[in-house]
C-alpha cells in the first residue's frame, strides 16, 4: 500500500485573531466593522479555550471522515461529473463540473486544520491510489464524451485546492488544464485554491496552461468577520491573505470567485444573513470578479453533523438566501451556491416540504438569469415560521455560546456518520400544520397573558376562576389537537412522546398556577382588605408578607409557562425544519 501523504505540520493562528483585538481587522480594513453583537468581550484565554474546543471535536469528527474515505477506497480519479446552468457575463450557458478525487485538501490534512461544514475528504483518494496516469486518461475519457456547444464553463473540483501539488500532482493539473483549454467552445475555466496557495509562481503556470482563456479561480472568502471565520468555520486565514490573494489574480488577468457561507455554525438566522451581505460587499469592493453564496450544508462526520444531531444547528431557510441575494444581486456577478457538493449533503438549504423544490426551481432560474424576479411568486405559510426565528436573536456572547453548544456536543455521543447519504431531510411535518399548532398556541398565550394580571379580591370571584379553568382546558386541548395534527406525518415515535410530554407539562403548570396559586393570592388579596377594614395592623403586616412571596411565586410560574411554550414550538421547529 503507498503512503499516506503526509499531514502538513500545524497552521499558527496569526496573533491579532486569539486575542480578540478586531481594531486589527478594522484599522487595515475600514469596511470590515463588526455588528455591534458580535463585539466580543471575553479574554484571550477565554478565546484560546474556545478554539482548543472547537479543533478537538474538529478532529474527532476528521478521523471519522478519514475512516470513511478509507472504507471507500476506489481507484477512480473522478467521483462524478454534473452540469448547472451559468450565467456568463448575462448570457445563459452551462457550467460542467468534473470532481476529482485528489489526495484530500491540505487544510483538512493540516493538524488542528479542516473547515467544520465539510466533509469532502470522505470522497477523496486519501489513500493515494489514484495514480497520475488514472487522473489524466480518467479526466480525458469524461471530459471528451461531453458536448461543449451550450457549455461554455468548465469547472474542476478537486475537493480542495488545484494549486497544491500534493494534492494533485503538478503536471497533472497542468495537463487537466491544457485539455479544458483546447476545446474551442469552452471560453472559461474554474477551479479551487486556498488563498495562501495563490502566488505569482502558482498563477504564472496555470495562465500558461489555460492559454487565452478565461480563468476563475475561487477561494473560500467565507466571512468578512474574523471572528466568524475562525470560530464558526475553522479557518485561520487573514483578511490580508485574501487581500493578496485577488491583487495577485488580477496581475495575471485571472479572475476572482469569492465563496461566502451562508449561516455558519453558531450563528442565529438574522446575523447569518448579515454576516453574508457584508461579506459579498466586502468581496466585490476588493476587486472580485465573481461571488458565489454558499449556504452551509450538513455533511456526515463532520463538526456541523454534530451540531445538527444535537439540535444546535439547521441549514439556512431558503427564504433567507433569498435574502441575501436580493440584497447582493444587483452589486455584481452574484451565483447561489451550495449544491455541487461532493459527497452529497445529508440537508441543504430548505424551508419545508411543500415549497422546496419550488424554491429550489427559482435558485436555478436565478442562476441561469440573473433574476430576483423568480423568488416573487412564491409564498408558503413556513414563512411565518422563518420570520419568527429572524426575530430569535441570540443574545449571549459568541464565544461563550461556542463552549457551552460544544461541550454540550462533547457530552452526546457522536451520531453524525448517518448510515449514508440516502437520507436528505429527517422527519418533517406540513408547513400548514406547524401555522396552526402556532396560531393554537399564541392564543393560549394570549389568555394566559390576561390571567397574569395579577389580581385582587374585587376582579376575581369564584365564577371567574372556574371560568378561567374551563377556558385553559380549552386552549390546552386545541394545542393538544394541532400538537397530534402536526406530529401525524413523522415516524419517530421517540420525537412523538418528546412534544406529547412537553405539552402536558405546560399544561400541569397551567393548571396549578390557575387552581393553585391564583385562588390563594385571591384569598390573601381578600384578607389583607378585610383586616385593613379593621385596621388591624399585626395581621395585615404578616398577609402582606405572605402575599408578597405568593405574588412572587406567581412572576416565576407565569415566566416558566411562558417560556415552555415558546420552547415547544422552537424545538418543534428545530426537529422538522
Ligand atoms: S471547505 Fe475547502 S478549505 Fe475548508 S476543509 Fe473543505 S476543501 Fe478544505
Ligand atoms: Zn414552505
Amino acid at each position: 500500500m503507498p503512503e499516506k501523504p503526509k499531514t502538513p505540520d500545524p497552521v499558527d493562528i496569526p496573533a491579532a485573531l486569539t486575542t480578540g483585538t478586531l481594531t486589527w481587522s478594522e484599522k487595515k480594513f475600514p469596511s470590515a466593522v463588526y455588528p455591534a453583537h458580535l463585539k466580543d468581550n471575553s479574554t484571550q484565554s477565554r478565546r484560546l479555550e474556545a478554539l482548543d474546543l472547537v479543533k478537538s471535536i474538529n478532529e474527532q469528527s476528521k478521523s471519522q471522515l478519514y475512516h470513511q474515505a478509507d472504507l471507500g477506497t476506489k481507484s477512480s480519479a473522478l467521483g462524478g461529473v454534473s452540469v448547472q446552468p451559468h450565467l456568463l457575463d448575462g448570457e445563459r450557458t452551462q457550467r460542467r463540473i468534473f470532481y476529482i478525487r485528489g489526495k484530500g485538501c491540505t487544510w483538512a490534512r493540516a493538524n488542528g486544520g479542516g473547515c467544520l461544514m465539510c466533509g469532502h475528504v470522505s470522497g477523496m483518494d486519501t489513500q493515494d491510489c489514484v495514480s497520475m496516469a488514472d487522473y489524466i486518461e480518467g479526466f480525458r475519457e469524461a471530459f471528451f464524451s461531453y458536448d461543449y456547444s451550450d457549455t461554455k464553463v468548465v469547472a474542476i473540483y478537486n475537493g480542495g485546492s488545484l494549486l497544491s501539488s500534493s494534492e494533485i500532482p503538478t503536471a497533472v493539473r497542468h495537463e487537466l488544464l491544457q485539455t479544458v483549454a483546447s476545446n474551442e467552445d469552452v471560453e472559461m475555466v474554474i477551479f479551487e485554491s486556498l488563498p495562501e496557495l495563490v502566488t505569482r509562481k502558482s498563477i504564472a503556470s496555470v495562465r500558461e496552461a489555460v492559454g487565452n482563456k478565461r480563468l476563475q479561480i475561487g477561494v473560500g472568502f467565507e466571512s468578512v468577520n474574523d471572528d466568524i471565520r475562525l470560530f464558526c468555520v475553522n479557518k485561520r486565514n487573514t483578511l490580508s491573505d485574501y487581500i493578496n490573494a485577488f491583487t495577485v489574480m488580477r496581475e495575471f488577468e485571472v479572475e476572482a470567485l469569492a465563496y461566502c457561507l451562508m449561516k455558519p455554525v453558531f450563528l442565529d438566522e438574522q446575523t447569518a444573513i448579515d454576516d453574508c451581505v457584508r461579506s459579498v460587499k466586502f468581496a466585490f469592493e476588493h476587486g472580485v470578479k465573481s461571488v458565489s453564496i454558499e449556504p452551509v450544508s450538513v455533511q456526515d462526520n463532520t463538526t456541523v453533523a454534530r451540531l445538527n444531531e444535537a439540535n444546535l444547528y439547521r441549514s439556512p431557510w431558503t427564504w433567507s438566501l433569498f435574502e441575501v441575494i436580493r440584497q447582493t444581486h444587483f452589486l455584481g456577478d452574484v451565483r447561489a451556491g451550495g449544491f455541487e457538493l461532493y459527497p452529497p449533503p445529508r440537508e441543504y438549504v430548505h424551508n419545508c416540504p411543500n415549497c422546496d423544490e419550488k424554491c429550489y426551481q427559482a435558485l436555478r432560474e436565478y442562476n441561469a438569469t440573473g433574476k430576483t424576479s423568480h423568488f416573487d411568486d412564491i409564498d408558503c405559510n413556513c414563512k411565518l415560521a422563518w420570520r419568527r426565528e429572524l426575530e430569535d436573536r441570540h443574545q449571549d456572547d459568541l464565544v461563550d455560546r461556542i463552549l457551552s453548544q460544544l461541550h454540550s456536543v462533547a457530552e452526546t455521543p457522536d451520531q453524525s456518520h448517518g448510515s449514508g447519504h440516502q437520507v436528505l431531510f429527517r422527519d418533517h411535518i406540513d408547513a400548514n400544520d406547524l401555522a396552526l399548532l402556532i396560531d393554537a398556541t399564541d392564543r393560549w398565550d394570549q389568555f394566559l397573558d390576561k390571567v397574569f394580571v395579577t389580581p385582587t379580591a374585587e376582579n376575581m370571584s369564584a365564577d371567574i376562576l372556574e371560568q378561567i379553568s374551563l377556558e385553559d382546558t380549552e386552549h390546552y386541548l386545541d394545542v393538544k389537537i394541532q400538537l397530534s395534527r402536526c406530529l401525524r406525518t413523522v415516524e419517530s415515535a421517540a420525537l412523538k412522546q418528546k412534544f406529547e410530554d412537553m405539552c402536558g407539562r405546560i399544561r400541569k403548570a397551567t393548571l396549578h398556577h390557575i387552581s393553585t396559586t391564583l385562588p390563594q393570592l385571591v384569598d390573601n388579596s381578600r384578607s389583607v382588605k378585610e383586616f385593613e377594614q379593621k385596621d388591624d395592623r399585626k395581621h395585615i403586616d404578616s398577609l402582606m408578607l405572605e402575599h408578597k412571596q405568593l405574588e412572587s411565586e406567581f412572576i416565576r410560574q407565569q415566566s416558566e409557562i411562558k417560556s415552555q411554550i415558546a420552547r415547544l414550538i422552537k424545538e418543534v421547529r428545530r426537529n422538522f425544519y
